[in-house]
């Protein structure tokens, strides 16, 4: 036995995370239930450094110096529990099982504790970054236990991306909480993607601005605070031409986006919890209704009452476009890490928010510069209640505020779909409001239902005779 750590599952991530290894000075065990995948591993990487290839899972396991780390990346679901059967037999009392696929988190919480009782570590770790992440360096967001972060911590820092030589990994809490932490960033993921994609549309119908001209203002955008990954490859994506007809790519691309799951899970979770994840939810449903194609259909010719929307000063209009979305985009992201507190809170995980920005800094799809001013938050308030309240977002918020309303405004009166951008701006104005019609809902629901209320003036807990004399009762 010989290997320091082992990955099971050789499709692209699972390939790609060996090498990564590999070339890291780390001996590697590689194994595939197919064969095949691990000998052309082998064959077109083998000089990238030291591999043992096993046939077996036995020989897998065999392989593997001891308190074994076996990484475990095939297909999330049903596979990942086949291969943990597999795997048990030949495993030992503190050997270490790590799953690094996208898991949905209960999963990972129920593995954990049936390998917990065998007297086996489980990690269920997010890794986000896609195929290119996996080889050149993730964000990897390992749970599990602090012991089995001891062990395995070091190895996983080694291979992920850094910025500013720190790594982009770190042991987010127990259990579930690396695999919950991933499903989050995804679901960002999306809000920041549908922030972007209300942009571009602006853009496209206030100005009239070819794809590649808004391509040039994204390019513009990823010199300041934007600057992100996302914004990047949005200005690369609007410059591409398709070459079958020489129109703008996006042009040509079906608009019905699709999804895997994990934004689901974000907003499925965030009603779980209560935690008003709007941006990341009108994100989801965004793309829902994008393929819901009959209802689209039927409504098209409905009638719009609008006359477009007839921009005077260009530049004045993209400004006001850039912070609509920044402010937009600074409520997404505080309505995440309102839930991971949440979560946190309700599962036990103790995760620290500005370590968790911190390794989304490099290697994963939401990588931004603004990630910096996250962790600084943090780092002035371990407990902040809310992302948007601290002084340095506050103050971007209350730059943009004018610009905000401006597009969100005239969005409506356009007839320019804009959910994300006007339910973020929601978020904001009642978030910050004094007072709520919430008091209303309370006296509604009191009065069909007997649900009771408090007042703001005297504790306890009331009930009116709505049918009766209208006396009020303590209840
Ligand atoms: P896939 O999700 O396409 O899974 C293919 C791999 O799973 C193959 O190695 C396949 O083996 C193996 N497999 C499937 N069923 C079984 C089974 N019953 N028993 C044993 N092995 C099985 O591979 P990806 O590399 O795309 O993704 C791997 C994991 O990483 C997934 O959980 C995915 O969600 C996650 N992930 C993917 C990202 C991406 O960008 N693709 C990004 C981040 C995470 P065989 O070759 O024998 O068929």
């Amino acid at each position: 036995a010989r290997a320091q750590i082992g990955v099971t599952g050789l499709a692209v991530m699972g390939r790609n995370l060996a090498r990564n290894f590999a070339r890291n000075g780390f001996t590697v065990a590689v194994h595939n239930r197919s064969y095949a995948r691990t000998e052309s591993l082998v064959a077109e990487h083998g000089d990238e450094g030291d591999f043992v290839p096993s046939e077996t899972i036995e020989d897998f396991v065999a392989s593997l110096e001891r308190p074994r780390k076996v990484v475990i990346m095939v297909k999330a679901g049903g596979p990942t529990d086949a291969v943990i059967d597999e795997l048990l037999p030949f495993l030992d009392e503190g050997d270490i099982v790590v799953d690094a696929g996208n898991a949905h988190f209960p999963d990972t919480i129920r593995r954990e504790k049936a390998l917990a009782a065998k007297g086996l570590h489980f990690v269920g770790t997010g890794v986000s970054g896609g195929e290119e992440g996996a080889l050149l360096g993730p964000s990897i967001m390992p749970g599990g236990t602090k012991e089995s972060y001891a062990s395995l911590g070091p190895i996983l820092e080694k291979i992920s991306a850094h910025v500013d030589g720190v790594p982009c990994c770190t042991h987010v809490g127990p259990d579930g909480a690396g695999h919950f932490v991933k499903m989050v960033h995804n679901g960002i993921e999306y809000a920041d993607m549908q922030l972007i994609a209300e942009a571009y549309d602006l853009l496209r119908v206030g100005l009239g601005a070819s794809a590649a001209e808004i391509g040039d203002i994204f390019e513009e955008w990823n010199t300041g605070d934007l600057e992100s990954f996302l914004i990047e490859i949005t200005a690369d994506v609007l410059k591409h031409t398709d070459a079958a007809t020489g129109k703008a790519f996006v042009d040509v691309v079906l608009d019905q986006a699709q999804q895997k799951g994990t934004g689901r899970w974000t907003v499925q979770n965030g009603l779980d919890l209560g935690v008003p994840i709007t941006g990341i939810a009108e994100a989801t449903f965004a793309r829902g209704l994008s393929g819901s194609v009959p209802q689209r259909e039927a409504a098209q010719g409905l009638p719009a009452h609008t006359a477009g929307w007839e921009v005077k000063d260009r530049e004045s209009f993209v400004e006001d476009v850039r912070q609509a979305l920044y402010a937009s985009k600074i409520v997404a992201y505080s309505q995440g890490l309102d839930q991971i507190a949440a979560a946190s809170a309700e599962y036990g995980w103790d995760i620290d928010r500005g370590a968790t920005a911190r390794i989304w800094r490099g290697g994963c799809i939401i990588r931004a510069r603004f990630l910096n001013r996250i962790t600084e938050a943090y780092e002035r308030d371990a407990n902040l209640p809310l992302l948007l309240a601290d002084e340095f977002f506050a103050s971007a918020i209350d730059q943009g505020l004018a610009s905000w309303r401006r597009i969100v405004a005239g969005a409506a009166q356009a007839g320019i779909p804009a959910p994300a951008f006007s339910s973020s701006l929601s978020y904001y104005d009642a978030v910050r409001a004094p007072r709520l019609p919430a008091a209303l809902i309370q006296a509604q629901r009191d009065f069909f239902g007997a649900h009771t209320y408090r007042r703001t003036d005297r504790d306890g807990v009331f009930h009116t005779e709505w049918s009766g004399d209208r006396t009020e009762a303590e209840a």
